[in-house]
C-alpha cells in the first residue's frame, strides 16, 4: 500500500463529464489499496476569467481581495469533485488551504509555502476518505488567503507530497509527458521516459510548459518521485527522479528553446573596475532578470558587453541602458529581438567529452551563427537568429541520436 497524491490540471477537471472520469480514475487507484491525496486546479479557463473580472473593477486589482477571488475556482472543482466520489459510492472530503494549513509568507499572488501541517489529511486518511485538497491557495499566518502564482498547484501537490512524506506524486496534465523536444517543431520529438530533477529544472526553465519549475525544486529538495502523465490514457509519463547510472550513458536527454530572448550590446565600455556593477544594478534594481553575459577582455582600455534579458522587458531595459551608456561614457548601445537561445540538456554532459564541438559542428554545416554561447555542468546554450529556432532544434535532436529511442 502506498501514499499517492495525484494532480489533475484545469484541462482535466474542465466540465461534470471530465471531473467524474477523474474521480473514476482516482476510485480505481485506492482500490488497489492506496491511500489517496488529490489536488485539483480550476476548471480550464476559470483562473483567467477571474483575472478579467478584477481587471474591470480596479486599474490594479488590490492584491489580498485578487487572492479571495483567485482562490475561488479551486474551490469549486474540489467540492464537486467530492460528490462526484460520493456519487460512485466512496467517500472524499474536500479541504481549502486554510484548512489544511498551508501556511504562506504575505506575499498575495505569489506567496510561496511555509509550511503544511498534514494531520488533518492523515486523520481522513485513515478514516478511508479520499482528500481532495484545492490547488494554488494557502493561508498566511494571520489567516488571509493567499495564492502561489499562476500554475501554482502543481507546487501544492509536491509540497503536499513531501509534507505527508508520499511514495510518489502524480501530475496529470494534457500531455502525455516531457518530450526530447518541442514536438510542434520537430515531429521526430519522442517522451523521455525517466528525467533528472536538475534536467527538468533546466528544461522547465528553458520552456517546456508540462510542470511549473518551482514544484520541480521541491521535489528535489524533498526527493519526491514525479510521474508527469496524461489524464486521458493509461500510458506511463515522464518520471522525474534521482540521477541513476544508467542516465549517465546519455548524452543529452533533451534540446529545447526559448524565443523570450533580447540582446543588448554595449560597444566600448571603460575596462575598469565598477563598471560591470554600474551597468547591472540599475537592471536588476528594475527587477530585470539578465541572462547570459559576456564581456571581452581586449586587452587595451576598452571592451564591448553584450548580455540578454527577457524579450518581454527588452525596451525597458534599453531605456535603462542608454542612460547608463552615457553615465559611464561607453560609445553606443544596440540591441535585437529576432534571437533565439537554443540549448541542450543532459546530465551525461558530465561524462562525455565533445558535446560542445558536436554542437557547434552541427550548427555551422547548416550555415546557423553563432551569437552567444554559454555553458552550465549540464547544459550548452546558444543564442541565434530567430528565423532559425526550427532548423537548429531538428538538426541538433538528429545530431544528439534522440531521434532513435534510447
Ligand atoms: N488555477 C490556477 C492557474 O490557472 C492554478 C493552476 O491551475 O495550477 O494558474
Ligand atoms: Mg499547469
Amino acid at each position: 500500500m502506498a501514499l499517492i497524491v495525484q494532480k489533475f490540471g484545469g484541462t482535466s477537471v474542465a466540465n461534470p463529464d471530465k471531473i467524474k472520469a477523474v474521480a473514476k480514475r482516482v476510485l480505481a487507484c485506492k482500490k488497489k489499496g492506496n491511500d489517496m491525496v488529490v489536488v485539483l486546479s480550476a476548471m480550464a479557463g476559470e483562473t483567467n476569467r477571474f483575472v478579467d473580472l478584477a481587471n474591470q473593477m480596479q486599474a490594479i486589482p488590490d492584491p489580498r481581495e485578487m487572492d479571495v477571488l483567485l482562490s475561488s475556482g479551486e474551490q469549486v472543482t474540489i467540492a464537486l469533485f467530492a460528490m462526484a466520489v460520493k456519487e460512485m459510492g466512496d467517500d472524499a472530503v474536500s479541504l481549502l488551504g486554510d484548512q489544511v494549513k498551508i501556511v504562506t509568507d504575505r506575499m498575495h499572488t505569489k506567496a510561496r509555502i511555509k509550511e503544511i501541517d498534514s494531520a488533518l489529511i492523515h486523520k481522513h486518511l485513515k478514516d478511508g476518505k479520499i482528500v481532495v485538497v484545492a490547488g494554488f491557495q494557502g493561508v498566511t499566518p494571520d489567516g488571509d488567503i493567499t495564492t502561489l502564482g499562476r500554475g501554482g498547484s502543481d507546487t501544492t501537490a509536491v509540497a503536499l507530497a513531501a509534507a505527508l512524506k508520499a511514495d510518489q506524486c502524480d501530475i496529470f496534465t494534457d500531455v502525455d509527458g516531457v518530450y526530447t523536444t518541442d514536438p510542434n517543431i520537430c515531429a521526430a520529438a519522442r517522451k523521455i521516459d525517466r528525467i533528472t530533477y536538475d534536467e527538468m529544472l533546466e528544461l522547465a526553465s528553458l520552456g517546456a510548459k508540462v510542470l511549473d519549475i518551482r514544484s520541480v525544486g521541491i521535489a528535489k529538495r524533498y526527493k519526491v518521485p514525479l510521474h508527469v502523465r496524461s489524464t486521458f490514457t493509461e500510458n506511463e509519463g515522464t518520471w522525474v527522479v534521482e540521477e541513476d547510472k544508467k542516465m549517465e550513458s546519455m548524452q543529452i536527454s533533451g534540446v529545447t528553446y526559448n524565443k523570450n530572448e533580447a540582446r543588448i550590446t554595449i560597444a566600448k565600455v571603460p575596462d575598469q573596475p565598477g563598471t560591470a556593477s554600474k551597468i547591472f544594478k540599475p537592471i536588476s534594481d528594475a527587477g530585470i532578470v539578465v541572462d547570459m553575459i559576456i564581456q571581452n577582455t581586449r586587452g587595451t582600455e576598452m571592451t564591448d558587453m553584450t548580455f540578454t534579458v527577457p524579450r518581454t522587458d527588452y525596451k525597458r531595459a534599453m531605456t535603462l541602458v542608454e542612460k547608463i551608456a552615457a553615465d559611464i561614457g561607453a560609445e553606443s548601445v544596440s540591441g535585437a529581438t529576432d534571437i533565439v537561445k537554443v540549448s541542450v540538456v543532459g546530465v551525461g554532459m558530465r561524462n562525455h567529452s565533445g558535446i560542445a564541438t558536436t554542437m557547434f559542428d552541427t550548427l555551422s554545416s547548416e550555415g546557423v551563427n553563432i551569437m552567444m554561447i554559454s555553458t552550465s555542468e549540464i547544459k550548452i546554450s546558444c543564442v541565434i537568429e530567430e528565423k532559425y529556432t526550427e532548423l537548429a532544434v531538428r538538426s541538433l535532436h538528429k545530431a544528439f541520436n534522440l531521434d532513435q529511442a534510447a
